[in-house]
């Protein structure tokens, strides 16, 4: 059996080397995110994440969460008395406000945090995951009597929040909600309609859950424009901070799930006897605008659910390969007898492969994670614009990419089981089921996609792209002429696979306009190439960091000489993909759109 362990050397490699923490530390408001701090709240995270998340892993999935006749929800043994202690903790308020009871850290301290809950049980981080979000809104958009009320007890944990967008028709689309919020003259709204899929939309954790939920009000225009938000609590609450009565919100039933079992996904009625009583957030109709102000969070944060499920996949998988024997190992001279299954070169490619895109998705989150807190607290404006300009671009790489890796990883990883990988006993297949939510839920890859194209790239006519793009051809250019002949290896592959991305973002630019329908055509491979190469970017920054320092007979050599041989494996193996990628979109696209709707 694997236990997950926290690999906090690699960790905080990324976090100091290639994502700057010492310079994010120094940003107004982030003083205490010392070196020596950051490392205690990381080595604490990890024995919460070892000893209290990862051993519910497999028994929450087997027994999953239940829906109780009366309508309550029950999760599975061990995760309410979990949560107690994960808010006990301290671990819900992480980056939030300290005048709300948070403690203020950055982003990315909190971003390696949230990996290890993603890899120990992602089931259970999809509660705080919501509620973050929920946060997020209401801190952005709500009253100051809504702040008062409802924060301090969202940032403790003491309540969860939920998101409730999706109804039976209006999913990608979310013009189509229909759920009605009629005004009721005193400032309230009674809500009626129902919504699907919501997560943890009803569960035993806390007395009290935050609904925040998309509507439309009578007057409201059709499509996006008339979508208003609105924050309904599960019990209302009085104005004292107490509970009060049993607001109009019920779960009729929970979804069967391929994966995450022991996440409640929740379909909920509003209205079935009067009215839900809601509460308007920020103004009518602009509710869809106030989501697009919190996805960015949201949408990292699933981006760092596959790079956790990454993770976990592949340690699995190296303590199955050590222990495994099976056949004697080709080519090897002490392989008289049969060896464990890590000694046959296919097995190696498996663990390379899973190891180089678990590294290079860590490193491109996290190096996001830098820019997100520069973006908010750099001293320069135009620093903090340029910064969000980044944050932008790489918003969809980091959700679409780490998300569509981490399908790749987590196969791989039943893989290198064999048949004891289809066996649910070994816990690889439930790292598999759990992946295949996180490229459909905050958005669809297609979804990402579209945005990259069409918001990130086509409409500054590709000039963040472009910039990124000249940024990596520097490291490239730089690699290229350095005096360690693997590393100027390694700046020639990366030249090549930054011209390829040129080409494309040149492509998309060109055609947006004329050719709308292949340049959306083209927007998943676009998105996955941009990852290919944002990830090799990131690993040769670490490959010629970690070759200064082992010159320089600087650090962990053992870690060193495995970070470099990682990235060059990346570089050899799964980087020239760019070029084909990049092939496929500027002489395929069209063809793509070659066959009528009929003719499927
Ligand atoms: C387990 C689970 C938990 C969830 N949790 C929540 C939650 O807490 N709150 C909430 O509100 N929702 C939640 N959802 C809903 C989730 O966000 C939606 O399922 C998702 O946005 C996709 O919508 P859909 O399922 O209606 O698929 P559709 O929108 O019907 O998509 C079907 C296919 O069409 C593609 N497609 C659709 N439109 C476009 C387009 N414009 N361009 C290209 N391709 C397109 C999609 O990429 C997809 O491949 C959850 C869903 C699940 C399964």
């Amino acid at each position: 059996m694997s236990t997950y362990h926290a690999p906090l050397k690699e960790m905080e490699f990324v976090l100091n080397e290639l994502a700057g923490l010492a310079q994010v530390g120094k940003l107004p408001g982030f003083e205490e995110a010392t070196p020596d701090t950051v490392a205690a709240i990381l080595e604490e995270a990890a024995k919460f994440a070892t000893n209290v998340l990862d051993p519910l892993n497999g028994p929450g999935d087997r027994e999953g969460s239940t829906r109780l006749a009366d309508g309550s929800v029950k999760t599975p043994a061990g995760f309410k008395d979990a949560y107690r202690q994960f808010i006990e903790n301290g671990w819900n308020g992480l980056t939030k406000n300290p005048d709300l009871g948070g403690q203020g850290l950055p982003q990315l301290v909190a971003t390696p945090v949230e990996e290890m809950w993603h890899s120990a049980n992602m089931a259970f981080d999809l509660c705080p995951l919501l509620t973050q979000g929920a946060i997020e809104a209401l801190e952005l958009c709500g009253t100051p009597e809504q702040k008062a009320l409802y924060l301090p007890r969202m940032v403790e944990g003491t309540w969860t929040g939920t998101m409730n967008l999706t109804e039976p028709q209006a999913g990608s689309d979310l013009a189509a909600v229909r759920t009605r919020a009629m005004p009721q003259g005193d400032g309230t709204y009674k809500l009626y309609g129902q919504k699907i899929f919501i997560t943890y939309g009803e569960h035993d954790y806390t007395d009290n859950i935050i609904h925040l939920v998309l509507a439309r009000t009578p007057t409201a225009p059709e499509g996006v424009k008339g979508i208003s938000l609105f924050l309904v609590p599960k019990f209302l609450v009085n104005a004292d901070g107490s509970i009060g009565a049993r607001n109009d919100v019920h779960c009729v039933s929970l979804e069967h799930k391929l994966g995450i079992h022991a996440s409640p996904t929740a379909v909920l009625a509003y209205g079935d006897n009067g009215g839900a009583t809601g509460y308007l957030i920020g103004q009518e109709n602009r509710g869809l605008e106030y989501m697009f102000i919190m996805m960015n969070q949201a949408r990292f944060s699933v981006g760092m659910e596959g790079v956790g499920l990454s993770e976990r996949a592949y340690q699995r998988a190296v303590a199955f390969a050590r222990e495994r024997v099976q056949g004697k190992a080709v080519g090897l001279d002490k392989a008289q007898a049969a060896g464990p299954i890590i000694e046959h070169p296919d097995i190696r490619r498996m663990l390379m492969t899973m190891r180089a895109y678990t590294e290079a998705t860590r490193a491109v989150a996290y190096v996001t994670a830098a820019a997100i807190d520069n973006a908010h607290r750099h001293p320069d404006l135009d620093a903090r614009k340029r910064h969000q300009a980044f944050v932008d671009l790489m918003i969809p790489i980091v959700k679409g990419w780490s998300t569509e890796i981490a399908q790749e990883v987590t196969y791989l990883g039943v893989q290198v089981h064999g048949g004891m990988g289809f066996i649910e006993e070994t816990g690889a297949a439930q790292h598999y089921r759990d992946a295949r939510i996180i490229t459909i839920y905050e958005g669809t890859t297609g979804i990402q996609a579209n945005d990259l194209v069409g918001r990130k790239t086509a409409r500054d006519a590709g000039a963040t792209a472009r910039a990124v793009a000249a940024d990596i051809d520097k490291l490239a250019a730089h690699l290229a002429s350095h005096a360690d002949s693997a590393l100027r290896a390694y700046g020639l592959r990366l030249a090549a696979a930054t011209a390829a991305l040129q080409s494309a973002i040149d492509w998309i630019v060109a055609n947006y306009a004329g050719n709308v329908r292949a340049a959306h055509a083209a927007a998943v491979p676009y998105l996955k190439l941009w990852g290919t190469v944002a990830g090799g970017w990131q690993l040769g920054r670490a490959a010629l960091i970690a070759t200064e320092r082992l010159a320089a007979n600087g650090g962990d050599g053992a870690f060193l000489r495995a970070k470099i041989a990682t990235a060059i494996f990346y570089a050899e193996c799964l980087l020239p993909q760019a070029e084909g990628i990049a092939q496929a979109i500027t002489e395929g696209s069209n063809t793509v759109l070659a066959l009528a709707a009929e003719q499927f």
